[in-house]
């Protein structure tokens, strides 16, 4: 056996988190988290935090939704839970713009391919019972697009992303919740990146009868926590009818732990996995300062504080393509054009996390998650309209400085 060195203690330096997500955790969850007493998992205290939290992430979602609770892990955790319920030949229209709509379409491929689907393209199999609707990077899926698509397949899933974060555009779930119901189709939402940013209800779009979120965006508890879920009453008929191929991700047994059995509230949740009492504790606490700010408050911060930056770097030269309200999606001016990934490396080397798309086409992605202030906003645009310099653009730091400062002057007068 070689002798292998002990490496040193892991040390992650602080950065700005100015990416699409995560986004910085709040100190609160982080103190929540490490002061948590122990590890059991069916202590008391542990059990009723997570009742209460699946109380909390009701008034969040804007639901009634009996099954409503966390999925261990990311995002693509309480994804795959949703989409558990497309078992192999479910027919499926998916509505695709970006990075993200991309991986849960070929999620949505993966459950619903044949055996011989599978194995004849195990990565990325082409199953014949979904239908991909790829709207082009950079537009959102409009409920035109849905209701033809729909109207024309008939499918018993449809699925669409809230909000599409690697292009960062808004997608039309009014449309899309109202084309399932004229369809009959069940709809299935990606809300990772909308929940806690947007204010919406979503019992208000019955056509939905599945919704997965994250912990790590508009949450804001990413130490390894809990995806949201919620279900309708009439989606975990269809499970309790037609089953799942998954033990920890099936939508039925996972509610057990967050006391939902048979349809009901119980007073305690029973043994499912082992659940992290720190992380109960730290998601406790980030639902507790999400319902304390207030979600139509939370929304209009975000909405008033990307209106700021979007002028900044319009001012800059940059064209946003974006329409969500937790970050800009931009293309350099003319002169830069090109350089997008050397403008990022170079920000992200300083402490200064930025992001491009994840896919094509190349472009800038600056967000704001828990950087709700004219502060932290100034600082990103300064850091931002630095990096452009330094790679020969020519930002008047103190024009653009006008510009945010003019904006959040008429917001107060207003
Ligand atoms: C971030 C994101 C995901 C993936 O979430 P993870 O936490 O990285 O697993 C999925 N869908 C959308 C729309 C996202 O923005």
């Amino acid at each position: 056996m070689t002798d292998m060195p002990i490496f040193s203690q892991l040390e992650i330096p602080e950065t700005l988190a100015a990416g699409p997500g995560p986004g910085n955790t709040d100190p609160r969850v982080l103190a929540r988290f490490a002061q948590a007493g122990l590890a059991d998992h069916m202590q008391a205290d542990v059990l009723r935090g997570m009742i209460e939290c699946k109380h909390m992430l009701r008034q969040v979602w804007g639901t009634q939704n009996t099954y409503t609770y966390g999925v261990g892990g990311t995002g693509f955790s309480g994804l795959d839970c949703m989409l558990g319920a497309i078992l192999p030949g479910d027919t499926v229209v998916a509505f695709t713009n970006g990075t993200f709509s991309g991986i849960d379409g070929l999620t949505i491929r993966m459950k619903a391919a044949t055996r011989d689907e599978l194995r004849a393209n195990a990565l990325d199999p082409q199953a014949a019972s979904v239908t991909i609707v790829t709207v082009p990077h950079g537009q959102s899926v409009t409920g035109e697009v849905v209701e033809k698509a729909l109207a024309g397949k008939k499918p018993k899933w449809a699925f669409m992303a809230h909000w599409e974060t690697g292009s960062g555009r808004v997608n039309d779930l009014k449309g899309f919740s109202e084309a399932c119901e004229r369809h009959g189709a069940m709809g299935l939402v990606d809300a990772v990146s909308s929940l806690g940013i947007a204010d919406f209800s979503i019992d208000d779009y019955p056509g939905v009868v599945g919704w997965a979120s994250c912990p790590q965006k508009g949450v804001l508890c990413l130490p390894l926590t809990y995806a949201p879920v919620s279900f309708t009453d009439r989606y975990i008929a269809e499970v309790r009818a037609n089953g799942c191929a998954s033990y920890v991700h099936n939508p039925v047994l996972e509610a057990r732990h967050w006391g939902i059995i048979d349809g009901k509230d119980v007073a305690a949740g029973s043994y499912h996995r082992t659940h992290s009492g720190y992380a109960v504790a730290a998601f406790h606490e980030a639902l507790r300062i999400t319902l304390q700010a207030g979600l139509a408050q939370r929304a209009r911060d975000y909405a008033l504080h990307e209106a700021a930056l979007r002028q900044a770097v319009e001012a800059m030269g940059c064209t946003v393509t974006s329409n969500m309200t937790s970050l800009v999606v931009l293309n350099l001016p003319p002169a830069l054009a090109g350089r997008e990934k050397e403008l990022v490396q170079g920000c992200r080397a300083k402490g200064f996390g930025i992001w491009p798309t994840l896919s094509e086409p190349v472009q800038i992605r600056i967000g704001i998650l828990n950087q709700l202030s004219p502060r932290a906003i100034g600082d990103i645009v300064q850091r931002f309209a630095a990096a452009m310099n330094a790679m020969g653009g020519d930002v008047d730091v103190g024009a653009v400085q006008q510009v945010l400062d003019r904006h959040y002057r008429a917001a107060v007068a207003a």
